[in-house]
């Protein structure tokens, strides 16, 4: 469920966790509460867990910390220097920088690995980017391709907080930044709520299992009958994966066939549908079949034709797309291009307001929750 903010937890009479209270805060949920109960209860907040326990001390494990926060700031630009590689530089002890190709012609650089202490919800709500991180990757860059990249082609600043497991006693362990583990760990704490903490994006499906896992086992001890013995979602395709398909041999000629086809099928460019084919998959027919009904939705977004108006209602219909932020920053990358999506802002709020029922107020305040973002994570030249 998205935009369900826990706000409180229940506890029986023994202190064992039995429930939790959230919040809709979705922009037509009113913020309305609600109550639910489980047998077994999972806190995975990254960056947010320890924010997460502190709603009550007797969820919390001695007021251990068990996050020890830190952020990453990456920069992107327009430059093929790589030739669509990704590359990846040791530039000190644990420490590397990574080009990784965005879509076709741009470039996200990085990162930063600073320690970031988190006090309340609003410390994570905006993660700004400061002149020091901007300097210390263009420093490095600089190292790499000398003189290639300057502080004016930065089209968009990306920061965030890793939720790295806690080394050490409220993050005092000696330990650096970069020296910190990466791997994840499962504990349950005293009141019976479980905690994943540590791990990272390429290691999601196997976090997931060991703790699904580590779940049925708990039913099971507890009696309670589960039908799964062991998650079996190992061999499972993620939604959009095209059938028998081999990663990276067989991705270049799939898109190419896919696209060909569409083309025919619907007269729109072949750049379109490629990018339409690598952003969504299998399920990219169906983008395509909206842009076939007409009212402009094959027309792009803005002025870059990457992206086209049917996304914006595939997402409304089909992505649980509810906020102008969850389209520009979560479903595509439009934040990450030039402008930083600013250009497109209000045309991307009218069409998603029409398919999401907004009212101008609700338009509006849209607009200016994402502006606001931009101006106080990075503007930059957008
Ligand atoms: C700059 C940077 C670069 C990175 N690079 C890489 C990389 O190259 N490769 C890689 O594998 N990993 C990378 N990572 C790490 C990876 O992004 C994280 O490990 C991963 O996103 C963590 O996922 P998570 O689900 O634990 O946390 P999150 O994705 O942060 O999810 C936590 C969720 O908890 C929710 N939440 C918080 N409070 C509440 C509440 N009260 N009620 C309900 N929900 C709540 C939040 O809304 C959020 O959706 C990078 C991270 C950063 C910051």
């Amino acid at each position: 469920i998205n935009y369900a903010e826990v706000i409180a937890f229940g506890f029986d009479k023994t202190g064992t966790m039995t429930g939790v209270r959230f919040r809709d805060t979705a922009p037509d949920g009113k913020d309305r509460e609600y109550s639910v109960t489980a047998d077994e209860l999972v806190c995975a907040a990254g960056p947010y867990t320890d924010l997460v326990l502190g709603l009550d001390r007797r969820a919390a494990e001695d007021g251990r910390r068990l996050i020890r926060p830190s952020k990453g700031v990456h920069l992107v630009f327009r430059k093929s220097v790589t030739r669509g590689k990704a590359v990846v530089v040791p530039v000190g002890r644990n420490i590397l920088t990574f080009l990784v190709p965005l879509m076709d012609d741009y470039v996200m650089m990085g990162t930063t690995d600073t320690d970031y202490p988190v006090r309340d919800y609003h410390d994570l709500d905006f993660i700004p980017v400061t002149e020091e991180d901007v300097r210390y990757n263009l420093d490095v860059l600089d190292i790499i391709f000398p003189r290639v990249f300057k502080k004016h082609d930065i089209l968009a600043c990306y920061s965030g907080v890793r939720p790295l497991a806690n080394p050490g006693q409220n993050g005092a362990s000696g330990i650096s930044e970069s020296d910190t583990s990466r791997t994840h760990g499962i504990r349950r704490l005293k009141s019976g709520l479980w905690v994943i903490t540590g791990g990272k994006f390429t290691t999601f499906r196997l976090m997931a299992e060991q703790m699904t896992d580590s779940i049925l086992n708990a039913l099971r001890e507890k009696g309670l009958k589960s039908g799964a013995r062991i998650c079996s979602t190992a061999d499972k395709t993620l939604h959009g994966c095209p059938e028998s398909f081999t990663f990276p041999e067989e991705r270049n000629r799939w898109l190419e066939e896919g696209a060909g086809s569409l083309e025919k099928r619907s007269g729109l460019p072949r750049e379109i549908l490629r990018h339409l084919l690598e952003s969504y998959g299998s399920c990219a027919e169906n983008v395509v079949s909206l842009a076939e009904g007409g009212s402009g939705l094959g027309q792009p977004v803005g002025s870059d034709r990457t992206w086209i108006m049917a996304e914006i209602k595939y997402a409304a219909e089909r992505e649980m797309c509810l906020t102008l932020s969850d389209f520009l920053v979560r479903r595509t990358q439009l934040r990450f291009v030039e402008h930083q999506g600013l250009d497109v802002a209000e045309k991307t709020a009218d069409a998603l307001g029409n398919y999401l029922d907004w009212s101008p107020d609700m338009k509006t305040k849209q607009i200016d929750e994402y502006c606001n973002y931009i101006e106080k994570v990075w503007r930059g030249n957008a």
